[in-house]
C-alpha cells in the first residue's frame, strides 16, 4: 500500500488502529497526507513527516459524515463548528425535512422554517449565492446541500394550505433546476409540518423529476411517523418508484406508545422495497424527538422540554408540564403561550432505537437543531453515543460496522467520492479517536458538552479539532453535486 520512493510526507499518523470504514476488522499501521489526500497506508517507517503523530493504538477512522442535519446557516453563522468537529463529523448534509436558506426571499419564516431561518436576512435567494457564502468564508466542515421542498412552496405559493397548481409546480421546477446547477445534491420534503402538508403526493413526483434528471437525491421527513407510519412509507416508497430517484427516510422512528414495537414492520417494508428501489434511512440513537414545539405533538410525547421559546426565552430547558402547573392551564394552552418555540418530546422505545439502529442499512444523522438556546443533545453527542455507549457498552454491533454507518455507507449513499473509507488517494478527513474511552457527555440536562475521546479530527487534511479544542482552521468545502458520484448506492462499493 505504500508509494514506492515516498520519503517525506505532510502528516504521518503512525501506529494506529485503523478502522478503515467498509465494516472489515481494523489493521494496525501508519498513514501519511501530503496537502488534502491520504497518500499511503501501512508500514511507513521509512516515511518522515513535517508532522508526526503518535497514534498509540488509539483508532483512526475516516471523518464521520452527519447526514441529517439543520446546519445550513450554522455552517455561516458559526463555522468553527465545534458541535459537530468535537464528534469526529467533517461532513454535513443541510437543507433536512423540506427547509433549506435558499433558494427563497421572503419576510414570512413560517416553522419549520424559523428553527434555521432566525430573520428574513438570513434567507438566500438563490443557491449559487449560498454556497458562494460558503467557498467565501468556509466552515470547519465540508457541506453538501440540500433544497427543501417548503423553502419551495413558501417562495412560489400566497397560500400553503392547498395543493400547488400547474403554475407553481413549474415556478418551483425552474427554482429547483436552478438551484441544482448551483450545485444542490437533491431535495429535502417534510410533509410533515404545515408549509408542505396540503402537497399531494402528486407534488412531490412531479419535482423530483428534476431531481432525476440531475441524478440527485430525496431526503423526506415523512408525513407521519406515528400511527400511520405504514402509509407514510409506502407514499415515499410510491414517490421514489414513481419519480425513478433514490429515497432517503430521515430519522428514522416510531413515535407515540401506542406504536412501540413497530419497527419489525417498518424495517420489514424498507427491506422489501430495496429489492425494487433504492431506499435508505438514518437514525439518530436517542428515545426523544426534537422539533418546533407544536399543539398536534402533545399526546405523543410522555415527556416534553422546551428548547427555545421567542417570548419566553426563560423557559428552555425547562418541562412543558411543569409550566403548565405554573401557569395553570393545561398543556396546549402553555404551548401556545410559549409559541413560536421548539421542545423536546420523549415518545419512541429504546427497542425500537436499538432495532432500527443495528439495521445494516442504517446511516447515523444527528438531526441536530445548532440555533436552539437548550438543544437536545443529539447535537454534541450523537456520533460518540453510537462508538461508546451502543458499540462498546450495549455491543450493538463491534466499532468497525459502527463506523461503517458513519462513514462508507452514507458516502455511497449521497455519492461522496474519495471521502468514507481510509484508502490510499482519499481526502484526508480523519478522525483519530480512544476506542476505549469515547463517549457522548451531552445529556438532556446539560446538552452542549463536548464528547470524549475525539483526540483529533482532521477536514481536507487539516487539522480543526485537538486537545479537546478546535484549532480554528476552517478547511471545509461546499461539495457540488457535479463534483459528486451516483447517488442512492445500496452497497458500499460506489465511492
Ligand atoms: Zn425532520
Amino acid at each position: 500500500m505504500t508509494k514506492p520512493n515516498l520519503r517525506h510526507a505532510d502528516v504521518v499518523i503512525r501506529s494506529a488502529h485503523l478502522i478503515d470504514g467498509t465494516g472489515s476488522p481494523a489493521t494496525y499501521g501508519d498513514v501519511a497526507i501530503i496537502n488534502d489526500k491520504i497518500i499511503a497506508i501501512g508500514d511507513l517507517s521509512e516515511v518522515i513527516g513535517s508532522r508526526e503523530i503518535e497514534a498509540n493504538a488509539r483508532a483512526l477512522a475516516p471523518g464521520f459524515i452527519d447526514v441529517h442535519t439543520h446546519d445550513d446557516r450554522a455552517v455561516l453563522s458559526d463555522p468553527i463548528m465545534a458541535c459537530k468537529i468535537s464528534q469526529g463529523v467533517t461532513t454535513v448534509i443541510t437543507g433536512n425535512c423540506g427547509i433549506s436558506l435558499a433558494p427563497l426571499t421572503s419576510k414570512f419564516l413560517p416553522p419549520p422554517l424559523d428553527l434555521i431561518a432566525d430573520r428574513p436576512e438570513s434567507l438566500f435567494p438563490d443557491f449559487f449565492a449560498y454556497l458562494n457564502a460558503l467557498d467565501n468564508d468556509p466552515p470547519a466542515v465540508n457541506v453538501a446541500a440540500q433544497v427543501g421542498h417548503s423553502t419551495l412552496r413558501i417562495g412560489a405559493m400566497d397560500n400553503l394550505e392547498r395543493p400547488a397548481t400547474g403554475e407553481e409546480i413549474k415556478s418551483m421546477r425552474h427554482q429547483l433546476d436552478h438551484a441544482l446547477e448551483a450545485g444542490a445534491i437533491g431535495m429535502s420534503t417534510g410533509l410533515y409540518y404545515e408549509p408542505a402538508s396540503a402537497a399531494p403526493t402528486s407534488e412531490v413526483i412531479e419535482l423530483l423529476k428534476s431531481i432525476r434528471d440531475a441524478r440527485g437525491i430525496h431526503t423526506t421527513h415523512m408525513r407521519n411517523e406515528g400511527d400511520h407510519i405504514k402509509q407514510s412509507l409506502e407514499e415515499s416508497f410510491r414517490i421514489g418508484r414513481d419519480a425513478n430517484v433514490p429515497i432517503v427516510i430521515s430519522h428514522h422512528k416510531v413515535g407515540g406508545i401506542s406504536n412501540h414495537g413497530r419497527s419489525r414492520e417498518t424495517l420489514r417494508m424498507i427491506d422489501e422495497a430495496s429489492n425494487y428501489q433504492a431506499i435508505a434511512f438514518d437514525v439518530y440513537p436517542y428515545v426523544a424527538s426534537s422539533t418546533v414545539l407544536g399543539v398536534k405533538r402533545l399526546e405523543t410525547a410522555s415527556r416534553i422540554v422546551v428548547t427555545w421559546s421567542k417570548p419566553h426565552p426563560e423557559m428552555s430547558g425547562r418541562d412543558l408540564s411543569h409550566i403548565s402547573e405554573e401557569l395553570g392551564c393545561d398543556l396546549i394552552t402553555a404551548a401556545q403561550t410559549l409559541a413560536p418555540a421548539g421542545a423536546i418530546y420523549f415518545m419512541m422505545s429504546e427497542d425500537d432505537v436499538q432495532r432500527i439502529l443495528s439495521h445494516p442499512k442504517a446511516m447515523i444523522g444527528s438531526d441536530g437543531l445548532p440555533h436552539d438556546d437548550h438543544p437536545h443533545p443529539r447535537l454534541w453527542g450523537t456520533f460518540p453515543r453510537v462508538l461508546g455507549h451502543y458499540a462498546r457498552e450495549n455491543g450493538l454491533f463491534t466499532l468497525e460496522e459502527a463506523v461503517r454507518r458513519m462513514t462508507s455507507l452514507p458516502a455511497a449513499q449521497f455519492g461522496l467520492m474519495e471521502r468514507g473509507k481510509l484508502n490510499v488517494g482519499s481526502y484526508a478527513d480523519l478522525v483519530l479517536f480512544n476506542q476505549k474511552t469515547v463517549i457522548d457527555r451531552a445529556t438532556f440536562e446539560a446538552p452542549t458538552r463536548a464528547a470524549e475521546g475525539i483526540d483529533l479530527v482532521m477536514v481536507n487534511g487539516r487539522t480543526v479539532w485537538e486537545n479537546g479544542a478546535a484549532t480554528g482552521a476552517r478547511p471545509g468545502l461546499a461539495l457540488r453535486r457535479q463534483s459528486l458520484g451516483q447517488m442512492g448506492s445500496n452497497t458500499t462499493s460506489g465511492c
